[in-house]
């Protein structure tokens, strides 16, 4: 099986701690699709045949394709195996006639940016949207046939509390959302954020309050019947995403479009850069092999399967590596942070907080 997905590269702004390829130049978007058309026909015998089970796309911001643009760049597609099919969404795009183009080109699952339900947080971190509209997507999303909703948050937001924190939580999972994405918010280096933080304009939250946010945020989720499956993601029984599941198993999928990432048949990573402009002239040849060996590889898949709840695959490694890794897992195991799962260790979820600390002892 395989995956494909799709960075469709144009926000309206940038948010304030976003570091993903996006440019404000919806005006793009009409050549941007045929580019995509013209990479895929260029691109697909790196997936040797396999069959595509998923399609994802992502962004910047999909949603802010006219319901014309999106039904091409969907019909680009053959999507008559797939098994799941997502978009990801910003609250203020949703609206009956693009919801209406979503659902006949064949999406079946939304990712729904949401990242907090208060509006002061919102605003402070250049959201376009309030709590009122991303409440009224998921509603109108829901009322359209489209149970499969995935919503984002994010904790430690400038000035949010653990109380704002957990209410925008429960506020979220209240809607009917059946998986639930919550991610730690980073400053990355070049991002408005980051630069407020050089200029000592914003506060990021401690360690004790983001430790404190995330145990809340393991708790309610469990309460409200949601699995986490792995770090930063949670979802109710038979809603796991399926693409990014995939991803996390190794899985090859293609990657089209500016800034896209993509890893073929042969475990072969591949980019293509995010410049829109130059890939618009040359679609075809925009993808760059990845410079990385087996050992980058490697440690690329410790790195992926031990943010996951099924952990790390001992037996995907030779007789060296595996013995060089588990020497290096001994502490963690005796300190509890890390535990034998059937094929290998896992983290579990007390400890996910320390992955960093203990996927770097990992390393090859
Ligand atoms: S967070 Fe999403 S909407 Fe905001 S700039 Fe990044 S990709 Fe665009």
């Amino acid at each position: 099986m395989a995956g494909i997905y799709v960075h469709v590269p144009f926000c309206t702004a940038k948010c304030a701690y976003c570091d993903f390829y996006s440019v404000a130049r919806p005006d793009y978007a009409d050549a941007y699709v045929g580019a995509v058309e013209q990479e895929f026909a260029a691109r697909l015998s790196e997936l040797a045949g396999e069959t595509v089970e998923t399609l994802y796309f992502g962004g910047g911001t999909p949603s802010l394709l006219s319901p014309g643009q999106f039904g091409r760049l969907a019909s680009i597609f053959d999507i008559s195996g797939l098994k799941e099919f997502t978009i990801e969404v910003n609250p203020d795009d949703v609206s009956p006639d693009k919801v209406k183009a979503w659902i006949d080109a064949g999406v079946d699952r939304v990712s729904i940016g949401v990242q907090s339900l208060d509006d002061g947080e919102l605003r402070t971190v250049g959201r376009r949207h309030d709590s009122k509209q991303a409440l009224s997507a998921i509603e109108l999303l829901q009322r359209s046939g489209i149970s499969n909703i995935s919503g984002d948050l994010i904790y430690g937001l400038p000035g949010q509390t653990a109380s704002s924190f957990v209410c925008s939580l429960k506020r979220l999972i209240s809607s009917g959302i059946r998986h639930l994405s919550a991610y730690s918010l980073g400053y990355e280096e070049g991002t408005r954020l980051w630069r407020w933080l050089q200029e000592g304009r914003v506060v990021p939250a401690d360690d004790d309050l983001t430790l404190e946010m995330y145990k809340s945020l393991c708790r309610v989720a469990a309460s409200a019947g949601f699995e986490h499956y792995e770090i930063s993601n949670f979802a109710l029984p038979g809603f796991r995403s399926l693409h990014n599941s995939a991803y996390w198993c190794g899985t090859p999928y293609l990657g089209l479009g500016p800034g896209a990432h993509s890893l073929d048949s042969c475990g072969v990573r591949r980019y293509v850069p995010s410049d829109i402009k130059s890939y618009l002239k040359a679609p075809c040849t925009a993808s760059v092999i990845d410079d990385e060996d087996e050992t980058d590889r490697a440690n690329d898949r410790i790195m992926v399967s031990l943010r996951t709840a099924g952990g790390l695959d001992l037996t995907l490694f030779d007789d060296g590596d595996r013995a060089k890794i588990k020497a290096a897992a001994l502490p963690w195991l005796e300190s509890g942070d890390l535990v034998e799962s059937p094929s290998g260790f896992a983290i579990p979820e007390r400890s996910w907080m320390l992955s960093d600390a203990i996927i770097r002892d990992l390393l090859l």
